[in-house]
């Protein structure tokens, strides 16, 4: 393998326990460890994100930005059923941010004192984020269930390994030590599926440990000036099969290759949507439009002239080629042709429309940002195009065109009022 070196990795934490499992996890790889205390301080990053996917992606590229170089962060925690997941991505300032690792387990202990054992079950959960020198990001996410132990055992490891029983076993990562930790806990999983990327792609090597898990790739990008690396990667993923998540001019989307059946299948599955329900596209012409279609009618083609590219849905009738996942057995199809450039060059390249469903779990808030998008979908998606935030105060209109006269179905960016002023009152019906 050529092009490819020892590469110097920032571990971007100051927690020494998880800067020493990091380390021995890469081991061998011939990377170079670079420590947060061995740099001149830096300021620290900010690990208010509701998600572990929001903190780790935002403390490792918080301080890839601030020095130049590739960065591994890790946000993790521990969820209790009996407390309802809690302390969960809190863990690290539960019980005062301050206090020690003994008063948290104290406190924890104290809380489940009349809990049953099956209340008592837990899981430790971790979500890893590396970005590359160049500034690309990827996440692993793993966990590790158990149960929470009736007192404090051992003193190996850190935080609450004293009070966690792994599932399977009758004695706490205070006691069973590093050998066992490094092989079952959450860190060591998603470890270890950074390990295998980094034999792939990041070191020189011989040696392939196993597959590679499914990765989630987020990259920086501006909307209106995008690389053309980045529109051929995002074409890529797409005619792979795989779900990307892209900038719209009003919020984020969920692409898939929208004349592909099983894409839509694995859209509608990550985004737990019900099935039956339609989910719209986007194109990149009006020709791509016309293909979808059996037939642009007159108010279409006078919408068409008036606000594409731009944040109208157009429901027409759909052609026998578009997957009824799209069309929820409808017969008819939500067309777009967004106004933004990084949209529609995907298209292009990728020569196919693509889905244009909001970038959140059905029935949740749109994401805003990349941290919130991957802290829904994690690795269901393999590509997120990070613009910044996003929070445009409204989706897409969409209107229904089917009838030969224009019915607004959702009020969006594009007020009922252009619209009835293009195609005049008598073809607008409510
Ligand atoms: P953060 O990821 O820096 O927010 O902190 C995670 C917190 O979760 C740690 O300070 C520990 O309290 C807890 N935690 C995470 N992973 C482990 C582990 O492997 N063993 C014990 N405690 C952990």
């Amino acid at each position: 393998m050529s092009g490819k070196g020892r590469l110097k990795l920032l571990i971007a934490s100051n927690n020494e326990g998880k800067c020493r499992e990091i380390m021995a996890a890469l081991a061998g790889l011939g990377v170079e460890f670079v420590m947060l205390r061995d740099l001149p301080s830096l300021p620290s990053a900010c690990e208010e994100g509701a998600s572990y996917e929001e903190n780790a992606l935002e403390k490792a590229q918080h301080y890839h930005a601030l020095t130049g170089l590739a960065a591994l962060a890790d946000d993790s925690g521990l969820e209790v059923e009996h407390l309802d997941g809690g302390p969960g991505v809190r863990s690290a300032r539960f019980a005062g941010p301050t206090s020690s690792y003994a008063k948290k387990n104290e406190a924890l202990l104290a809380l489940l004192k009349d809990a049953p054992r099956d209340k008592r079950r837990a899981r430790f959960v971790c979500v890893v984020v590396y970005v590359d020198a160049g500034g690309n990001s990827y996440l692993y996410r793993d966990e590790c269930k158990g149960v929470i132990a009736q007192s404090i055992r051992g003193s190996y490891g850190f935080g609450y390994d004293p009070l966690f029983i792994p599932e399977g076993l009758d004695r706490t990562f205070g006691e069973l030590g590093e050998t066992i930790k490094s092989q079952i806990s959450h860190r060591a999983k998603a470890l270890q599926k950074a390990r295998n990327f980094f034999l792939h792609h990041e070191v020189e090597n011989d040696r392939h440990e196993g597959t590679i898990h499914p990765v989630c790739k987020i990259v920086r990008t501006d909307p209106s000036a995008p690389s053309v690396d980045i529109i051929a990667a995002a074409a890529e993923s797409i005619l792979a099969g795989e779900l990307i998540a892209y900038p719209t001019e009003t919020l984020y989307g969920l692409g898939a290759n929208a004349l592909d059946a099983a894409s839509a299948a694995r859209l509608v599955d990550a985004k737990r949507r019900p099935v039956g329900k339609p989910i719209s596209v986007i194109v990149d012409s009006v020709e791509r439009a016309r293909s979808l279609t059996r037939k642009l009618n007159g108010v279409s083609e006078q919408l068409i002239d008036a606000f594409w590219p731009g944040p109208l849905t157009i429901v027409v009738e759909a052609a026998g080629s578009v997957p009824t996942m799209l069309t929820g057995s409808t017969g008819k199809i939500g067309v777009r042709m967004p106004g933004c450039l990084l949209a529609r060059a995907i298209c292009k390249r990728a020569d196919v429309p693509l889905t244009a469903t909001s970038a959140n779990i059905a029935g949740r808030p749109p994401a805003t940002t990349a941290g919130e998008i991957v802290a829904a979908f994690g690795n269901s998606l393999s590509l997120v195009l990070d613009c910044g935030k996003l929070s445009a105060e409204a989706g897409s209109t969409v209107v229904d065109v089917t009838s030969g006269a224009v019915t607004v179905i959702r009020q969006g960016a594009i007020a009922e009022e252009r619209i009835r002023t293009v195609v005049g009152e008598n073809a607008l019906e409510n």
